[in-house]
């Protein structure tokens, strides 16, 4: 089969495509035929040798991916060969043809949803449901700012807290991303690049604040963000590329509270609860993953430049 390999850590040109035998499933384990191969920022961070922690050299890159069930180990009870799934992490990679799987990373994808949209649901969706429900407590009739709302957990976000009760202000880098931010059903779209868009929110909110807002890129935006928060609010710090600083009066002033985390650690229980959230709302259609750029399997490192520039539009997938 096909596969990404990466043999040492370095820029998007160690993401080579090799030929390599298709592994075969043991015991309460799953053989995945890949379709569509999400493509996350952290997957850059790895590949960089930039990380908190490494996968062992040499290694196919990639936590979420769609396709369908080739075959499965004994004792696996919940899929068949032929269904349609979506993979949340694997044991081999999915930026690759095949992906050995265990029983319980691999979850139900709709008819109505293309193998692309598979793609895009793990890690984005993920990241999403947990910031707003298990990180923020967000309850209906909120306001929840999504700082960064153009790219794959953006959109995941907008999506997800709609479908829970929320409005939903979000901003983005580009005209092209606010109007996708808007078609999205966001109240406002905001731009993250100007510096009026602080109080362009505050303004949004009558001055009284977002109750959530949903951080991609802290280091840039977290100092401004305690200022934009209602008393009690909550800022749920996503994504970070560096340090920030920041006034602890602003959050003194608000009751205000800033919580992070990392989709890794999130417990068994957690994530249960993501799979049993985010499955329904794909089944009902409140969920529908956007795909931006699909790139071939063999493109993974033009697919990786583009992940890290600005102007997003959605998800960026490999078509496997
Ligand atoms: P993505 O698809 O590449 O999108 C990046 C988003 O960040 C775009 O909406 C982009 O907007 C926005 N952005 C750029 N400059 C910004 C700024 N100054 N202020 C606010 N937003 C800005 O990436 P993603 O998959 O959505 O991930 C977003 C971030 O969350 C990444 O840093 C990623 O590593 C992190 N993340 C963390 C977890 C976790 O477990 N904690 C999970 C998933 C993702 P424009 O392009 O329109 O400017």
């Amino acid at each position: 089969m096909k596969a990404i390999r990466v043999r040492k850590f370095g820029g998007p040109e160690v993401l080579v495509p090799e030929e390599v035998p298709a592994p075969a499933p043991a015991a309460g384990q799953v053989l995945v035929r890949v379709r569509a191969a999400g493509v996350n920022p952290y997957e850059t961070y790895i590949r960089a040798g930039a990380y908190a922690s490494l996968p062992e050299l040499p290694y196919t890159p990639g936590s979420d991916g769609a396709g369908t069930v080739e075959s499965a180990g004994p004792g696996v009870v919940s899929v068949k060969p032929g269904d349609r799934v979506y993979l949340a992490k694997s044991l081999s990679g999915t930026y690759a043809e095949y992906a050995l799987a265990l029983e319980e990373q691999v979850h139900p994808l709709p008819e109505a949803l293309s193998f692309a949209q598979g793609a895009a649901v793990w890690v984005p969706y993920g990241a999403a449901y947990h910031a707003l429900a298990h990180q923020a407590g967000a309850r209906p009739g909120e306001t929840v700012l999504v700082h960064g709302a153009s790219g794959g957990v953006g959109v995941a976000a907008m999506q997800l807290a709609r479908a829970m009760g929320l409005a939903v202000l979000g901003t983005a880098g580009t005209p092209e991303g606010r109007a996708l931010v808007l078609g999205q059903g966001a109240r406002a779209a905001f731009d993250h690049s100007s510096p009026g868009h602080a109080a362009a929110v505050l303004e949004a909110t009558g001055g009284r604040g977002a109750d959530i807002v949903l951080e991609m890129l802290a280091n840039v935006n977290l100092a401004a963000d305690l200022k934009m928060i209602s008393e009690g609010g909550r800022v749920v710090v996503i994504g970070s590329r560096g340090e920030a600083t920041i006034n602890p009066r602003d959050l003194m002033a608000r009751r205000g509270s800033v919580r992070a985390f990392t989709l890794w650690a999130v417990t068994p229980e957690e994530e249960k609860e993501i799979h049993a959230a985010v499955g329904a709302g794909l089944a009902l259609g409140t969920l529908k993953p956007l795909v931006g750029r699909e790139f071939p399997l063999a493109d993974a490192a033009a697919a990786h430049e583009a992940v890290m520039r600005s102007g997003a539009a959605g998800k960026i997938v490999l078509a496997c």
